[in-house]
C-alpha cells in the first residue's frame, strides 16, 4: 500500500517523501482512509508507530482541500484543534505539521506554558488553521478572550490518557464546551482505560476503532 492509494494529495505525498517514507504503518493505513471520510476515532497506539501522521496528514488534506471554511466575516477562524499533554509533544506535533504541511497554504500555531503568552497573542492575530497546544495555556487564553475555539471542525485528543492521568479532564471538559456541536472528534491513547472509556463515550460519535 502507498499513501497516494490511501487517498492523500500529490502536495502532502511529495513531504512525505521528501522525509523519507516509503509506505505508510499499520495505524496509518488504518487511520487515514477513516480520518479523510469524516469519522470520529479512537485509536490505540503507542508513540514510535507513526501515530502522529497517522492523523496530522489526513488533517491536513480535509483542511486543504476545503478552503471555503476558516473565515467568518472575513477574519480567519482557527479550524483544528490538538490538545497534547506535555510542550514537549506540543512542539513535536506542530513540528510535523508544518513540515508535512509545507507544500500546503495552512498556518499552524503551538501554545504551551511556560513561556511569554504575550508573543502568543500576537500570533493569533494572525491567520492560524491549526493550533496545536497544552490544555492549561490554551485556557489561559480563553480567559483573556485572546482565543476563539468556535469554528473548530477537528479535534484531536493526543495521547489521551496521558492528559487524564496527569489531571486534566476538568480543563478539557471546559475546552470541549467552547468547541462547535458539529464537529470531528480524533482520539488517541496508549492504554486503555475505565477514563477512556467514560471520555470516549461521552465525546465520540460511532467512531472507528484501531488498536495497533
Ligand atoms: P510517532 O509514532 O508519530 O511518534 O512517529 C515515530 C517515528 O516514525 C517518527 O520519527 C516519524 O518520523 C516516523 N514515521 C512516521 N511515519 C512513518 C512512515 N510511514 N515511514 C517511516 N517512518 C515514519
Amino acid at each position: 500500500m502507498s499513501f497516494s492509494t490511501l487517498g492523500l494529495s500529490n502536495e502532502i505525498i511529495r513531504a512525505v517523501t521528501e522525509r523519507g517514507y516509503t509506505e505508510p504503518t499499520p495505524i496509518q493505513m488504518q487511520a487515514i482512509p477513516a480520518v479523510l471520510s469524516g469519522s470520529d476515532l479512537l485509536a490505540g497506539a503507542q508513540t514510535g508507530t507513526g501515530k502522529t501522521a497517522s492523523f496530522t496528514l489526513p488533517l491536513l488534506h480535509r483542511l486543504s482541500s476545503d478552503k471555503s471554511k476558516g473565515t467568518s466575516n472575513g477574519y480567519p477562524q482557527i479550524r483544528a484543534l490538538i490538545l497534547t499533554p506535555t510542550r514537549e509533544l506540543a512542539a513535536q506535533v506542530e513540528e510535523s505539521v508544518r513540515e508535512y504541511g509545507k507544500y500546503l497554504q495552512l498556518n499552524s500555531l503551538v501554545m504551551f506554558g511556560g513561556v511569554s503568552i504575550n508573543l502568543q497573542k500576537q500570533r493569533l492575530k494572525g491567520r492560524v488553521d491549526i493550533l496545536v497546544a497544552t490544555p492549561g495555556r490554551l485556557l489561559d487564553h480563553v480567559q483573556q478572550g485572546t482565543v476563539n475555539l468556535s469554528h473548530i471542525e477537528v479535534l484531536v485528543l493526543d495521547e489521551a490518557d496521558r492528559m487524564l492521568d496527569m489531571g486534566f479532564i476538568n480543563d478539557i471538559r471546559r475546552i470541549l464546551s467552547l468547541l462547535p456541536k458539529k464537529r470531528q472528534n480524533l482520539l488517541f491513547f496508549a492504554t486503555f482505560s475505565d477514563k477512556i472509556k467514560a471520555l470516549a463515550a461521552g465525546l465520540l460519535n460511532h467512531p472507528t476503532m484501531i488498536e495497533v
